[in-house]
């Protein structure tokens, strides 16, 4: 098997395996991807944005900072049973996880959280997998996360460490660690990954997969997301990612994190689907989907369209743990 888990990675080895001709790096990921997944499986999952904008963080790439002009509308914290609606309605088109984002700096003990922590036994109880995103958390607010039925707790890198500082000044890069340590600590697996497109070298997209590949244990799930340019942030006018530069992330991904989810996520929407192949090919088994501009904050393809997409290329939504492990 030459997919062996390893968390002693060298920023060297990791160059050495994405620096390869692409066609060699796109077939080693898709040998590695068979050896530990089932490469026609693609696991749907929904991202819903229970309270959207108005956050004090500065991350230049996001359209929910208060301090950029964007179209983004204020939304405070959704009634639960909204929630539980649009989680119901995920569920019934076949997704198997549901990830519910605030646009918070770091939760609180409040009364707001009281309500997400009922969301989450909400969302639990109808057999989704809930995730969500909330920033920082300390290690008591995840047990009660953990105890709620959370499965999964997304936090993301970002970019790399000695980037990080050119694309938020609000927090710093071991915040993100100590958050990801608190996830750990209370028995919730982790989703973490970053954005390609903010500026940053290869080398500084090596680093930020040298973090998470030398972590104590891989995270199961690895978002890699291309920058989706949102007007008013001081990132608008970067450049269009590259579907190659995407494909030749996920596909180190893949080969460095043998068994985790690799999850092609935000900017989807401007790649085609011959480009999407492209990534499946090279590792990607999970995707986003939702309603174009009800459920996310920048828009994804809908439902339909992904699901068409899946049968055009033989792929079909994977059964969540909880179906597979209740038959
Ligand atoms: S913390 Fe999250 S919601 Fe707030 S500005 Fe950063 S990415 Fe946006």
């Amino acid at each position: 098997m030459t997919s062996v888990i390893r968390n002693d990675w060298t920023l060297e080895e990791i160059q050495a395996i994405y620096d390869q001709p692409l066609l060699e790096l796109v077939f080693q990921a898709a040998t590695v991807h068979r050896e530990r997944h089932s490469a026609k499986e693609i696991q749907v999952c929904t991202l819903l944005s229970i309270k959207t904008g108005g956050c004090p963080e500065d991350c230049s790439y996001c359209g929910q900072a208060a301090r950029y002009h964007t179209d983004i509308k204020v939304q405070a914290l959704l009634p639960t049973e909204t929630v539980i609606a649009h989680a119901q309605k995920a569920k019934d088109t076949g997704s198997t996880r549901f990830c519910m984002a605030a646009a918070w700096r770091e939760v609180r003990d409040n009364k707001d959280f009281d309500r997400v922590i009922d969301m989450v036994k909400g969302v639990n109880d109808l057999g989704l997998e809930v995730c969500c995103t909330l920033g920082m958390l300390t290690e008591e607010q995840a047990v009660r996360l953990q105890e709620a039925g959370l499965y999964a707790y997304n936090h993301n890198l970002d970019t790399s460490e000695d980037y990080y500082k050119e694309i938020i000044s609000t927090r710093k890069f071991d915040n993100r660690i100590n958050t990801i340590n608190n996830v750990r600590k209370a028995g919730i697996t982790v989703c973490s990954g970053g954005i390609i497109g903010l500026g940053e070298t290869h080398r500084d997209r090596i680093s930020m997969l040298l973090t998470l590949a030398t972590m104590p244990k891989h995270p199961e799930s690895v978002p890699i997301n291309a920058l989706a340019r949102v007007k008013g942030t001081p990132l608008e006018d970067n450049p269009k990612v590259d579907a190659w530069d995407m494909v030749r992330m996920i596909a180190t991904a893949r080969i460095v994190m043998p068994a985790s989810t690799v999850r092609l996520t935000a900017g989807r929407i401007e790649m085609t689907e011959s480009e999407q192949a492209w990534c499946f090919m090279a590792g990607a088994n999970s995707i986003f989907t939702g309603e174009r501009q009800t459920l996310l904050v920048t828009p994804n393809p809908g439902v339909t369209e992904d699901m068409q997409m899946l049968q055009n290329l033989g792929l079909e939504p994977k059964l969540s743990k909880k179906e597979v492990s209740s038959c």
